[in-house]
């Protein structure tokens, strides 16, 4: 589903280029949920960037579904985008528009009509537990229920791979791990790949099947939560 080949980054700053991913190679399949792990720093950010191109690597290639996003044209990239959706620390919600239409905007920068649109929203309120709250401001809503709308707008596209950039780093742990059953549920729900970064152990071991360790732009590990982690 999704193949990183001989990823690098480097970014150049003033006081000379910063190299913050030295040649990753990650092989993700259908449906799994895989975690990166590392301290700050580290390049979880950047990579799971690269996976979707908000950054563009250095060189390598990403490959999602056989195609290599790397060599595509803008508008195919756009196109490749759809199937994936992200989902953020802040929540990043538009704070002028409600629930509703926080979902909804994807759907409305894809062209959708107001029944396509409706078809959608509905039953993705549901599926992420806010059927009362769609008339909701942000600013009214808990920090779960906002990741919840996050959810939902990321899946708007009929999403197929979930990006998760330190997604419940800004919750309590009781929320958490409410928000890390609700992902947990759409994986198996709907064959979601996805993808978490986090520095939080415990979202591994809640959440993943298998995870890679990241440690200055090296995959230090990676494999099964169970061997990565239980192996002296
Ligand atoms: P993490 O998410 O693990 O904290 P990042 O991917 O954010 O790591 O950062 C990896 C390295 O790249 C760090 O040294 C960071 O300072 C650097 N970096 C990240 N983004 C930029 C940028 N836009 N410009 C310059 N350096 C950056
Ligand atoms: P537009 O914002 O383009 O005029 P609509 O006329 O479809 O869109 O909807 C107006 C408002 O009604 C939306 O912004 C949304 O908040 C709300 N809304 C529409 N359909 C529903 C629905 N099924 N459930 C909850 N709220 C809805």
């Amino acid at each position: 589903m999704i193949e990183l080949k001989n990823i690098v980054k480097t970014y150049d700053t003033p006081n000379g280029p910063v190299h913050a991913l030295k040649d990753i190679n990650l092989s993700i399949k259908r449906g799994e949920i895989y975690g990166i792990i590392g301290l700050s720093g580290a390049g979880k950010s950047t990579l799971i960037r690269c996976i979707n191109m908000l950054e563009r690597p250095s060189s390598g290639e990403v490959i999602v579904d056989g195609k290599d996003l790397t060599k595509m044209s803008d508008s195919e990239l756009r196109q490749a985008r759809k199937d994936i959706g992200m989902i953020f620390q802040h929540f990043n919600l538009l704070s002028t528009s409600n629930v509703y239409d926080n979902i909804a905007f994807p759907l409305k920068l894809a062209g959708k009509s107001k029944e396509e649109i409706r078809e959608k929203v509905e039953p993705l309120l549901s599926l992420v537990g806010l059927e009362n709250k769609a008339h909701q401001y942000p600013s009214q809503l808990s920090g779960g229920q906002k990741q919840r709308v996050g959810i939902a707008r990321a899946l708007a596209n009929d999403t197929k791979i979930l990006l998760c950039d330190e997604a419940t780093s800004a919750l309590d742990p009781q929320t958490t791990k409410a928000i890390l059953k609700l992902i947990k549920d759409i994986n198996q729900k709907l064959q979601l790949t996805v993808v978490v970064i986090t520095h939080e152990m415990q979202v591994i071991k809640e959440l993943c099947d298998k995870v890679a360790v990241l440690d200055r732009g090296i995959i230090a590990e990676n494999g099964t939560v169970l061997d990565v982690f239980t192996n002296p």
